[in-house]
């Protein structure tokens, strides 16, 4: 079975921290043009119809597309059953309409981008939602049965303690949601923040302070009963993100729209990222991926999952021994940042900390 991705550009605003392949919303004229390459790109995909088990319509802000442009889009997708149909949104923007129009096309879980409930830092970001926003979403897709919702949500920004930490994570938690994405904010290049601090106003938080951070929601989350699955990823008892692993446990996806890339039978695709190029022609280059290339791909993704990559397998599915190829393994057992359990190979909490460190023994 296979996933898909949907990449939907367009977005109200810009926060100061994006880096995903997004533009501004364009004028209806683009959106429809948009919309039109996209479910042309979906319909060459047809053969794969039926191989697909999830969808994930991601951005940009897919909900900044009109009740019309969703129903379109859905309708193309109708063809398709799949077993975990998200899509996400940003809160600000969301209607009990579209919640309306999600339960009716199927959509099973929505991923809310809320990112912290502390105003200031909201407005920091370029954020324009507020708390009654993420309240009033949530409690809109309850009521239409849509229960299965992450929320999206970021640590180490300037401005945030530990203790802002933890309203941030009570807050949340009152909604009772069963999955949380917590990410790192990253200083990426191409960013505003990365204008800032080539100008010496955007000071990014220590790693100590951010470590403490991280370690602080670990032992929070799991303490309220969600498993810290993935680096980033917390969910209660099955409600991983299905799309999502398929993604870590290397699996084929077909990704469409600006931008997006996929992975079929051992062949990267990439399409274009410049807008209008992508109207006119949507696959930038495909790469067929040799074997070298599959195993680091593996490695590294698949130990993004804290139960790690179960090494019969791998050995099995490459036809090697891990530990012949990348005799390092042995020397990050021996600095505990990996360890071997129950036949999986894993990052220890130390190693997790560290992992940018472990996955360079694979490159
Ligand atoms: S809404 Fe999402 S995709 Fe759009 S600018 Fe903000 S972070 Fe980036």
């Amino acid at each position: 079975m296979i996933g898909l991705y949907i990449h939907i550009p367009f977005c109200k605003s810009i926060c100061h921290y994006c880096d995903f392949v997004k533009i501004g919303v364009q004028k209806e004229e683009y959106r429809i043009k948009y919309l039109d390459t996209l479910i042309n790109e979906l319909n060459s995909y047809q053969n794969y119809f039926d191989k697909i088990d999830t969808i994930y319509i991601g951005g940009g802000t897919p909900n900044t597309l009109t009740d019309e442009e969703l129903i379109k889009l859905f309708e193309a997708l109708k063809p398709i059953k799949p077993v975990e149909f998200s899509i996400e949104l940003n809160p600000e923007s969301y209607t009990h309409k579209q919640g309306e129009i999600f339960k009716k096309y199927g959509v099973n879980r929505v991923s809310i981008g809320a990112q912290t409930s502390d105003l200031e830092i909201l407005k920091f970001l370029n954020r324009r939602h507020d708390n009654n926003h993420v309240i009033n979403a949530v409690k809109s897709l309850k009521s239409l049965g849509i229960t299965n919702i992450n929320l999206d949500l970021i640590f180490a920004i300037p401005g945030q303690t530990l203790k802002s930490i933890n309203q941030d994570i009570d807050f949340f938690i009152k909604l009772d949601i069963p999955h949380l994405s917590y990410y790192n904010l990253i200083l990426e290049d191409n960013t505003y923040f990365h204008y800032l601090y080539n100008r010496d106003k955007f000071h990014e938080i220590d790693d100590d302070k951010s470590r403490k951070m991280y370690e602080n929601i670990i032992d929070k989350l799991t303490n309220l009963g969600y498993n810290h699955y993935e680096i980033s990823n917390f969910s209660k008892p099955n409600f991983e993100s299905l799309h999502n692993l398929k993604y870590w446990e290397n699996q084929d996806y077909i990704g469409i729209g600006l931008g997006a890339h996929g992975l079929i039978s051992g062949k990267r695709t990439y399409n274009e990222r410049a807008f209008h190029k992508y109207l006119k022609n949507t696959l930038y280059e495909e790469l067929i991926l040799s074997k070298e290339d599959k195993i680091t791909e593996e490695l590294i993704m698949g130990l993004r999952l804290t139960r790690g990559i179960n090494l019969s397998e791998v050995n099995l599915k490459y036809q090697i021994d891990l530990y012949q190829k990348f005799p390092k393994i042995k020397e990050m057992k021996d600095l505990k940042l990996l360890a071997e359990e129950d036949g999986y190979l894993k990052l220890t909490k130390e190693g997790i900390f560290l992992g940018n460190q472990v996955f360079q023994i694979f490159v």
